[in-house]
C-alpha cells in the first residue's frame, strides 16, 4: 500500500488516481469521505462547531466511497453526491467537520476496514489524504509527502475549478487553499504533517506525468 499525503493543490488526487490504475491497485480518496460528511452536516443543518451534534449525525449517516482508480464515487445515504461534494459550501466547512475527533475516530476506523478489503480484492491500494502515513497506516511500505508553493497550489485549484464548471478567481482559490490547509495543520488531533519516514516530494515544477512517474519508480523500486 502506499501513503499519499499533502495538502491540497498539489496534484496528488490526480497523481494518486494514475499510480493506482498503473499498479492495478485500488485508490482511496480519504478526503471524499470528510467531505460527504461535511454534505451531510451541512444538510441537516447542523452547526460545524457543535462536535456533538455533529458526531451523532456523522455516526448515522451513510458514507460510502468506491475504491475504483478509474471511476472514484461517493455516496451518500445511498446516493451519488461525488459533484455535490466539491461545492465552495463543503470547501469552507469541511475542516471543522474534520477537525472533530470523534468523527475521525470513525472515519479512520472505517477507512482501515476499506484498505484491508482493497488490499484483498486488489492486491494493494493507493490511499490520499492528510494523515494516511502517521495516524491511517503508519506501516505502510511507502509513504509519500506531496508539497507545492501556495502559488502553485492556488492555480491548479483554480484551473481544477474552471475544468470541472465551477466559477473560482485565482484570488478566491488562493484564499480558500490557504484557509484550509492552516486549519488541517493546526487542529489538535491528527494535524497534517509528513510522517518522520515519508518521501517528501515538492511538485511545484513537475507536471502530473513526472508526479506519477516518480511515484511509480518509489512504488516499484
Ligand atoms: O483531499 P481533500 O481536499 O478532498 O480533503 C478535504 C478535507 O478533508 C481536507 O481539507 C481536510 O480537512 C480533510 N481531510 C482530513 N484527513 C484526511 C483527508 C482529508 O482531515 N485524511
Amino acid at each position: 500500500m502506499v501513503a499519499l499525503d499533502g495538502p491540497s493543490g498539489t496534484g496528488k488526487t490526480t497523481a494518486a488516481r494514475r499510480l493506482a490504475s498503473g499498479l492495478g491497485a485500488g485508490y482511496l480518496d480519504t478526503g471524499a469521505m470528510y467531505r460527504v460528511a461535511t454534505l451531510a452536516v451541512l444538510r441537516a443543518g447542523v452547526a460545524e462547531d457543535d462536535e456533538t451534534a455533529v458526531a451523532a449525525l456523522v455516526r448515522r449517516a451513510g458514507i460510502g466511497v468506491g475504491t475504483d482508480p478509474a471511476a472514484p464515487t461517493a455516496r451518500l445515504d445511498g446516493a451519488d453526491v461525488s459533484a455535490q461534494i466539491r461545492t465552495e459550501e463543503v470547501n469552507r466547512a469541511v475542516s471543522a467537520v474534520s477537525a472533530v475527533p470523534q468523527v475521525r475516530e470513525l472515519l479512520v476506523a472505517e477507512q482501515r476496514k476499506l484498505i484491508r478489503e482493497a488490499v484483498e480484492s486488489a492486491g494493494g491500494v493507493v490511499v490520499d489524504g492528510r494523515d494516511i502515513g502517521t495516524v491511517v497506516a503508519p506501516d505502510a511500505p511507502l509513504k509519500v509527502f506531496l508539497t507545492a508553493s501556495a502559488d502553485v497550489r492556488a492555480r491548479r485549484r483554480s484551473a481544477q475549478d474552471a475544468a470541472e464548471g465551477r466559477q473560482s478567481s485565482p484570488g478566491t482559490a488562493r484564499e480558500s487553499v490557504e484557509r484550509r490547509d492552516r486549519l488541517d495543520s493546526t487542529r489538535a488531533v491528527s494535524p497534517l504533517r509528513a510522517a518522520d519516514d515519508a518521501v517528501l516530494l515538492d511538485t511545484s515544477e513537475l507536471t502530473v506525468e513526472e508526479v506519477t512517474a516518480k511515484l511509480t519508480e518509489l512504488a516499484e523500486g
